[in-house]
């Protein structure tokens, strides 16, 4: 299948990344939101980057400008009714996403596939809301999209093969690795990572070492490039419990069970960096320093 035209839905952190690496591969990109001022954001973000490449000599003024006019604003899902390819990233939240699919079902032209950013969500759920559960896909991307290498592609219990071989070939279009992970909670990567960081919360709740002592002997111990606990802060501590309780659902084993202590920190608003708080302090929120 031959994909040249996509639609992102969803402009914030993710989506606005993922419209960037396919348009700076060569795709024409239409981005959608239901919020005007996100998009706003997101299309800014692009163009901060882009110029970011250009003043770092990566990039020529040139091969920017080209870049950006690939990338089309809409403010409709009917816009879908021409990609042949839909990424969707949107909020991670099964009924919001559900929906999405219903419609882009009947927009979206019958050969497009619908791909699903979601980093803890069931594809096969996501797919069972279409009538073309052979054509949906989760193609995960890591944060920052444009400098993280990762794709996870998740096939859900119905994925065809035809489309998992056009989404492994646009992944390395956009310069990715994918990796291929069947449809399990948490997939591969937040498998591992997860319990990993739930672990380093629990050392530190059950007193056994300070949070600058765990993340040390991570970052020097292990050559994590950042210790677990500061990890977290960047993720979000409210992200990290909903996919612990992906997890511990997901496979109602007790090895998953979310540290009281992730819960407690969540329950305050401590949410890590995004909130000025989490296992550290971010001053910058508040002083513009
Ligand atoms: P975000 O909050 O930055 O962006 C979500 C965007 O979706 C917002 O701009 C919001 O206005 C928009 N939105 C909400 N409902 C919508 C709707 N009905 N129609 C159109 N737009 C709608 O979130 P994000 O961090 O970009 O995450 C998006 C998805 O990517 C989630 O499924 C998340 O699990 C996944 N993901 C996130 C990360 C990460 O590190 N942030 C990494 C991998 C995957």
């Amino acid at each position: 299948m031959n994909i040249e035209k996509v639609m992102v839905i969803g402009a914030g952190q993710m989506g606005a990344g993922i419209a960037h690496v396919c348009a700076q591969a060569g795709f024409h990109v239409r981005l959608y939101d239901n919020q005007a001022k996100a998009l706003e954001k997101g299309i800014n973000t692009i163009e901060k980057l882009l110029q970011r490449s250009v003043d770092k000599q990566r990039m020529t003024e040139q091969e920017k400008n080209e870049t950006f006019t690939r990338i089309q604003a809409v403010d409709t899902l009917w816009e879908g009714s021409k990609a042949d390819l839909i990424i969707e990233a949107v909020i991670e939240n099964m009924d919001v996403k559900t929906d999405i699919f219903q419609q882009l079902d009947h927009i979206a032209p019958t050969h497009a596939i619908l791909a699903s950013n979601t980093s803890s969500l069931p594809i096969t759920e996501i797919a069972a809301a279409t009538e073309r559960p052979e054509q949906v896909i989760g193609m995960h991307f890591m944060n920052p999209v444009p400098v993280m290498k990762l794709v996870e592609i998740i096939r859900g219990l119905q994925t065809s093969d035809q489309t998992y071989q056009a989404i492994d070939q646009m992944a390395k279009a956009l310069n990715k690795t994918p990796v291929v992970v069947n449809d399990f909670p948490g997939f591969v990567s937040n498998r591992i990572l997860m319990p990993m960081i739930n672990e380093a919360i629990y050392t530190l709740y059950e007193g056994i070492a300070t949070v600058e002592d765990i993340d040390t002997s991570m970052k020097l111990g292990m050559n994590h490039p950042m210790g677990p606990l500061t990890l977290a802060d960047f993720i979000g501590l409210d992200t990290c419990l909903y996919i612990m309780e992906v997890l511990h659902e997901g496979f109602a084993d007790s090895k998953y069970r979310p540290c009281p202590l992730l819960r407690q920190y969540v329950k305050a608003g401590w949410l890590g960096k995004k909130s000025g708080r989490g296992f550290y302090t971010y001053t910058k929120l508040y002083t513009n320093a």
